[in-house]
């Protein structure tokens, strides 16, 4: 069963004097989705995000937030939003700064901490965010767009320049926060990140919505072939040619490529040469590729 939409866009369209921004985009984000947007430079992920935030107007289409306009009370009492690059004053500590951002929004200054032990920062509130690093300092900034429990969370480039650990982390605290019925929009160009931690990708190219669905469903969409790589016992590279005339040579390997529903009966040809192959390694396409196969599409 699909989840309640917190965030549904239909048809949306936004053009700047002379550019098209973002043509008929449609998209929707469910209580406890983690849905990517992946996009080039220019695609247009920061111009739809400010759509939704209510902070840009657009020209055409709907967009609802909690079943609100963009910008409404409502529609702001439910969504939160982290930008790339969260600047904080280097002389307060997290304690004080999510006290001001609480005192801000009317909110008692208690909430602090239960919000900075939510993000991890409980050992640090007491320090100086000058001394923070920049996992540390991202986190403070979801520690804020926490504040009043936002239905949806819109993330810009979240980990960008964050370490791998810090990422991990991160996406674990995103993971907790979709699971308690948070959706979650978060635009990125790390592909190979959001592979794993996102149930839905949504991708961007030109202002177009070119692909949209889980990872499995673009893969089966794009029908990209799969690269086998052979590696020959000693000894037995031309035996093996034989049998796959068609196969590149590449530093003592043989490399073949096949469609998803010929790789079993591939796997058994290979397996009946027996002891002539010393390994096989199998390589689907990556999200790379994948996302390069539906932008290129677009571009087309
Ligand atoms: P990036 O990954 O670089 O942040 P993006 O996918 O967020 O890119 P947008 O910032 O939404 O892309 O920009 C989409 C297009 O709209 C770009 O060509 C950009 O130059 C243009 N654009 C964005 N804001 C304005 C503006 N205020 N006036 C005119 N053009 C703009």
């Amino acid at each position: 069963m699909k989840p309640m939409p917190i965030l549904t866009v239909s048809s949306l369209s936004k053009s700047y004097p002379g550019l098209k921004a973002l043509s008929d985009v449609s998209l929707t984000v469910g209580s406890g989705e983690r849905v990517a947007l992946l996009g080039h430079n220019g695609a247009g992920k920061s111009t739809l995000m400010k759509i939704v935030l209510g902070l840009i107007p657009y020209d055409g289409g709907t967009v609802t937030v909690h079943d609100a306009a963009p910008g409404s009370t409502e529609a702001r009492n439910h969504v939160a939003y982290l930008p790339e690059n969260v600047a904080f004053h280097p002389a307060l500590t997290g304690l004080e700064q999510l006290c001001h951002y609480l005192a801000l929004r009317g909110e008692p200054a208690s909430k602090a901490m239960p919000l900075l032990s939510r993000v991890g920062l409980e050992a640090a509130a007491k320090r100086r965010i000058g001394t923070y690093s920049k996992g540390m300092r991202q986190r403070v900034g979801l520690a804020q767009a926490l504040i009043g429990h936002p239905r949806l969370l819109i993330l810009d480039e979240p980990t960008s320049g964050l370490d791998p650990v810090s990422r991990r982390e991160f996406y674990a605290l995103l993971d907790g926060l979709a699971a308690e019925g948070a959706g979650i929009l978060l635009s990125s160009h790390a592909l190979t990140e959001v592979e794993a931690r996102t149930d839905r990708i949504v991708i961007l190219s030109r202002g177009i919505a070119v692909a949209e669905g889980t990872l499995t469903e673009l893969r089966r969409r794009a029908a990209l072939q799969i690269s086998v790589q052979i590696v020959p016992a000693a000894g037995a590279e031309a035996a093996i040619a034989a049998v796959f005339p068609q196969a590149e040579h590449r530093a003592g390997s043989l490399h073949l490529a096949c469609q998803q529903d010929e790789k079993l009966a591939l796997l058994a040809r290979i397996a009946s040469l027996g002891d002539k192959v010393a390994d096989v390694e199998v390589q689907p396409p990556s999200l790379e590729d994948i996302y390069s196969h539906f932008s290129r599409g677009a571009a087309a």
